[in-house]
């Protein structure tokens, strides 16, 4: 335990340094998998189902996985079961998270379904939901919530599997009775109206029964980090000092029959006192999946010029930035319209549109965004073209980009914020994850066309918190194409030669990313 803890404690001095969020973490067997999530539906509502990069779980759990891309299956095998998870991977359809199960042969405990969310397959990484995995190996999957930790118990971990119990009332006595093997241990803790069996080293299913009986009323069994706990509630007061129960034992062989009686008069052997917050921990529950809409295959460009109308953007007396990039828009738009895509302006003409309403456009029935502006820089000699996606800046002294591009002055600083906001709590949204891989591609193709058309210094893509892509759920990028500040750049970017290679190669990029899917490259 203390590994997990120095572990974390690691990790998140490493997270603060990159100025990254995390929001949970994911341990199999008590160590770390930072490779593999976790990972959520969070835009969808639910946090419940937690899903997990396939290669890194796979490995840390001591499973093969493989993708049969005839079938869209994800296959798992430790060499004795094999675990089949039909996966989504059609991603010019829209993601989706749909309900399905995971296959397993030879059965666990009599089922050969589970139920289970679909897996995903985006940009060539697979994900898959972590509990029905850990279900399909006869593991356990757990959330301990103070930690923000996703935990994943296998198989191998536990020393042996203990049957559900067993209930009875005779004479007036109730009896609860479990199984263990003869060389097992197990500790007894009782207060108030609740006694403890705990088992160390022991796995079980999850067992929640009503007993109603006259002097019990509910039995449960939790599990958790290798530990099984049975929580009997009765109607009567207990006494650690061992009034109104009495533990015994029948020995069997190989196998002990470990017993508790129930009743008011019962006077038993002492045990330990119960310390609250001894209860086991409820069974993590899970969330309906919710299913989306998958929106009609269309290839559809939304193209952002920014600024317009009283705002002028960056300016220089070699160029005005909302004439610029209106300039390049338009060429940009006749030039993807040639090659059959439908365009979408946010502005067509010298109009001002807050952020707010340019970021409507990014709706999922479009396939990609783009924000297109120009720079400028107290320093006339900046000059290069940079391509950014959305997500917080590694280096601190870009936030001040952001700030501009985002209104500037009170209200730059407000929308940065915000942006900021959006940028933690949607960490680890697998929707997110997959977008932003998208974005990434969508830039390095843009960023690549860019500068090889045009011999600008390449400034490469990175990440801000522009807060007109903060919330785009297509790939989305900003373009800066040049600083208007510098002499020599700010007098090309007013030519119309030079937008007009300048719309060149963004079509370019944007199309090599159309035409191949969306992926650029298999990670
Ligand atoms: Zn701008």
């Amino acid at each position: 335990m203390a590994r997990i803890f120095l572990a974390l404690i690691l990790l998140l001095t490493l997270a603060c340094a990159s100025a990254q969020q995390r929001h949970n973490y994911l341990a199999v067997d008590g160590d770390l998998v930072d490779a593999a999530g976790p990972y959520y539906f969070i835009e969808h509502g639910d946090s419940a189902n937690a899903f997990a990069r396939a290669a890194p779980l796979a490995e840390a759990m001591g499973l093969k996985v493989e993708y049969l891309a005839d079938q869209r299956v994800l296959r798992f095998t430790d060499g004795f079961r094999t675990a089949r998870f039909r996966a989504t991977s059609d991603v010019a359809a829209g993601l989706v998270k749909a309900p399905g199960v995971v296959s397993v042969d030879p059965p666990v405990e009599g089922e050969s379904t589970l139920a289970s969310p679909m897996a995903i397959l985006v940009d060539g990484v697979s994900y898959v939901p972590i509990a029905p995995l850990a279900r399909a190996f006869e593991g356990e999957s757990g959330w301990v919530g103070d930690r923000r930790l996703v935990t994943v118990d296998t198989a191998t971990r536990f020393g042996y599997a203990i049957p559900r119990p067993r209930t009875g009332i005779t004479d007036g006595v109730s009896r609860v009775a479990v199984d263990i093997p003869a060389s097992a241990g197990y500790q007894v803790a009782a207060d108030g109206s609740t006694l403890l069996l705990v088992f160390p080293g022991a796995r079980s299913e999850d067992v929640s029964l009503t007993i109603d009986d006259a002097n019990l009323t509910t039995l449960s069994v939790g599990n958790g980090n290798g530990t099984v706990s049975l929580a009997v509630r009765t109607r009567h007061e207990l006494d650690p000092a061992g009034r109104g129960f009495r533990v015994g034992e029948v020995d069997k062989g190989d196998v002990r029959t470990v017993y508790v009686d129930f009743a008011p008069g019962l006077v038993g052997a002492a045990v330990m006192a119960l310390a609250t917050g001894d209860a086991p921990a409820a069974p993590v529950v899970e969330a309906p999946v919710a299913l989306t809409t998958v929106p009609e295959q269309r290839q559809v460009v939304v193209i952002d010029a920014g600024h317009g109308g009283h705002d002028p953007g960056a300016s220089s007396r070699y160029a005005t930035e909302k004439w610029v990039v209106l300039s390049v828009a338009l060429k940009l738009k006749a030039l993807l319209e040639r090659e059959g895509i439908e365009v979408i302006l946010t502005r067509g003409d010298d109009t001002f549109l807050t952020l707010q309403q340019r970021s409507l456009f990014s709706s999922s029935d479009r396939n990609v965004f783009v924000s297109i502006h120009a720079n400028a820089a107290h320093s006339a000699s900046a000059h290069g073209i940079e391509t950014f996606v959305f997500g917080e800046p590694l280096e601190p002294g870009m936030i001040e980009r952001a700030i501009r591009e985002n209104g500037g002055g009170a209200e730059g600083e407000a929308l940065t914020a915000e942006a900021r906001r959006v940028a933690t709590d949607l960490a680890g949204d697998i929707l997110r994850e997959a977008q932003l891989n998208f974005s990434r591609s969508l830039a390095e193709s843009v960023q690549r066309h860019l500068v090889s058309a045009t011999g600008a210094a390449d400034r490469g893509v990175r990440s801000n918190l522009f807060y007109v892509i903060r919330n785009a759920r297509i790939p989305a990028i900003l373009v800066e194409l040049g600083f208007v500040s510098n002499p020599e750049e700010g007098r090309k970017l007013a030519t119309e030669a030079y937008q007009q290679t300048l719309a060149r190669a963004l079509a370019d990029g944007v199309l090599e990313f159309l035409r191949n899917g969306g992926i650029t490259a298999q990670r």
